[in-house]
C-alpha cells in the first residue's frame, strides 16, 4: 500500500510504509504541505497518461485519489467524510497546489459552495447522503440561482415551487449554471411564497438534475467551450425532505452559499495554475529574459505582496468561519480584492509582454495559456456577485453608508413591478 496522510479532527498523521512495516508520524501544517508536495508531484508530475479517458473521467479519478490520500475536504468535519483540519493545513495544501493545474475544476461548485452549505444547513440525513460522495468526486454539483431577469438582484427570481402534498412542483428557468451538464445534483433557489417581500418568500432545494422535467442546454462562449448552461424546469417534482435550510428562509441559505462562494472565488488558489498569478507571471518573465528588469521586478513584487495579503485574508476568514465566528460581510472584501488582484496581474502581464502581447503563433503554448487566463480574468469580477454589488455590500454593511433607494421595500413580490405574478 502507498504512503498516505491520515487525519482525525484537529491533527494529521503520515502513514509511511517501510521495509519494517508501517510507521506513523504526526504532521504540522508545514509537514502536511511537504506531504502534499510529494503527493502532487507523484500524481501530476510529468505527462499524465490519461489514455482514452475524457476530462470528466480524469477529474473523477484525480478527485478520488486526492480524497483517498487525505487531501480533499481538508477543513470539512471528519464526521461527514472531511479531514477535520484547520485552515492552516488548507493554506499549506493550496500553496503547493498553486504550482499545478489540478484537473478537478468541475467539482468546484460542489467543493467550495454546495458542500460547505450542506455542512452549515443540511440535516444529518442530507450530510450523510451527499457529503462524502461530493468530496470524493463521485457526484458533481451545480448552483441554480441566476435567471434571465435575476442576476445581481437574485432575490427577484421567478422560478416557482408550489406544494403538492409532501412534495413540491417546480416551474421556471435558470441561466449561467456552471457545469450543470455534468451535474447529478443542484442547489436550487425558488420562490415558494410570492405574497411576502421578495427576500422572504424563497426556499432552497436539493434538486436531482436527472429528475423528469429537468432540461439542461449548454451555452457555448467565444472560446468554443460550454462552461455555462440554461436549465429549464418543467413541472419538476421535488420531495419535501430536499429542502436545504428552512421553508421560506431560502435567502439565509442563499447568503450562506454566497458567503462560501465569495471567499472561494476571491482566494488566489481559485482556478489553480490556469489563473494569472505571481507564479505564472514570474515564469513568463523568466522565459522572456525580462525577470531582471527593474520595472518587471517591481510589478512582480507588488503582485506577490497583494496576492499574499489576499491569500492570508481568505485563510483567516476560513478559520474564523470554522470556529463559528460571524464574518459579517467580510467575504465580500475577499471577493472584491481577489477580482482586483487579477486585474493587477493582467496589467503586469501587459506591461512585461509589451508588443509581443499583440500577436503570437497558435503553437506558442505559453502565450496561448496566458491569453486564455486573461480572457477568464474578468469573470471573477462577475461570478458570485459583481464588483459593483460587492462594493454596495461593503458600503452598506461594513462602512455603514446609506442603503440604495428601492421602490420595492415593504411590498410583496407579487405587488412589485415586473414580478410576472397575476
Ligand atoms: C464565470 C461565471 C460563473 C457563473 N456561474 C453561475 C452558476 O453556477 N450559477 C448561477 O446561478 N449563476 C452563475 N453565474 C451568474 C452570475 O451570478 C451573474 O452573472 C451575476 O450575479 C451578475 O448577474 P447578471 O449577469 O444578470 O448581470 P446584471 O445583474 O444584469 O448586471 C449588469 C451590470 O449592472 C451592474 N449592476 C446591477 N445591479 C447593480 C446595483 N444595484 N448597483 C450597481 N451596479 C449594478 C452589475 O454590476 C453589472 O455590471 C456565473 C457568472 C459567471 C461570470
Amino acid at each position: 500500500m502507498a504512503d498516505r496522510v491520515l487525519t482525525t479532527t484537529g491533527s494529521a498523521r503520515y502513514e509511511r510504509n517501510t521495509c519494517m512495516g508501517t510507521r506513523e508520524e504526526q504532521l504540522s501544517p508545514e509537514e502536511f504541505g511537504i506531504a502534499a508536495r510529494r503527493w502532487l508531484s507523484e500524481r501530476l508530475g510529468g505527462q499524465p497518461d490519461t489514455g482514452d479517458l475524457d476530462a470528466i473521467q480524469v477529474a473523477r479519478s484525480f478527485q478520488a485519489d486526492l480524497y483517498d490520500a487525505g487531501f480533499a475536504g481538508i477543513t470539512f468535519p471528519a464526521e461527514w467524510g472531511g479531514q477535520g483540519l484547520s485552515a492552516a493545513y488548507q493554506q499549506a495544501f493550496d500553496e503547493e497546489a498553486a504550482h499545478y493545474e489540478l484537473p478537478n475544476f468541475v467539482f468546484l461548485v460542489g467543493l467550495a459552495m454546495c458542500g460547505p452549505t450542506l455542512v452549515d444547513l443540511g440535516t444529518a440525513t442530507q450530510k450523510r447522503r451527499y457529503l462524502r460522495s461530493l468530496l470524493r468526486g463521485e457526484e458533481i454539483w451545480s448552483q441554480l440561482f441566476s435567471e434571465p431577469s435575476a442576476g445581481s438582484d437574485v432575490a427577484g427570481l421567478r422560478t416557482r415551487a408550489v406544494r403538492d402534498g409532501d412534495d413540491w412542483i417546480v416551474q421556471g428557468q435558470k441561466v449561467w449554471t456552471s457545469r450543470a451538464q455534468y451535474a447529478r445534483f443542484g442547489a436550487l433557489l425558488a420562490r415558494t411564497d410570492p405574497s411576502v417581500p421578495k427576500h422572504q418568500g424563497l426556499t432552497m432545494f436539493i434538486l436531482d438534475m436527472h429528475a423528469p422535467g429537468v432540461t439542461v442546454r449548454p451555452l457555448t462562449v467565444m472560446s468554443g467551450r460550454s462552461p455555462f448552461n440554461e436549465v429549464f424546469l418543467d413541472e419538476v417534482r421535488v420531495p419535501g425532505d430536499a429542502v436545504l435550510g428552512a421553508v421560506g428562509d431560502g435567502w439565509t441559505s442563499a447568503l450562506t452559499m454566497l458567503d462560501h462562494e465569495r471567499r472561494s472565488v476571491g482566494s488566489p488558489s481559485y482556478g489553480g495554475d490556469t489563473r494569472l498569478s505571481f507564479n505564472s507571471l514570474k515564469l513568463f518573465a523568466e522565459s522572456m529574459g525580462a525577470a531582471g528588469e527593474a520595472s518587471v521586478r517591481r510589478s512582480l513584487t507588488e503582485l506577490f505582496a497583494t496576492e499574499r495579503a489576499v491569500s492570508l485574508l481568505t485563510a483567516r476568514l476560513r478559520e474564523e468561519k470554522r470556529e463559528g465566528q460571524d464574518l459579517g460581510a467580510r467575504s465580500s472584501v475577499a471577493k472584491l480584492t481577489g477580482a482586483l488582484l487579477l486585474r493587477q496581474a493582467t496589467a503586469a502581464f501587459t506591461e512585461m509582454a509589451g508588443p509581443s502581447d499583440l500577436a503570437w503563433s497558435a503553437d506558442d503554448e505559453r502565450h496561448v495559456a496566458i491569453d486564455s487566463a486573461i480572457k477568464a480574468a474578468p469573470s471573477v469580477g462577475i461570478a458570485g456577485g459583481t464588483n459593483e454589488i460587492q462594493r454596495n455590500i461593503i458600503g452598506e454593511r461594513i462602512l455603514g453608508l446609506p442603503r440604495e433607494p428601492s421602490v420595492e421595500r415593504g411590498k410583496s413580490f407579487a405587488e412589485t413591478q415586473g414580478s410576472g405574478e397575476e
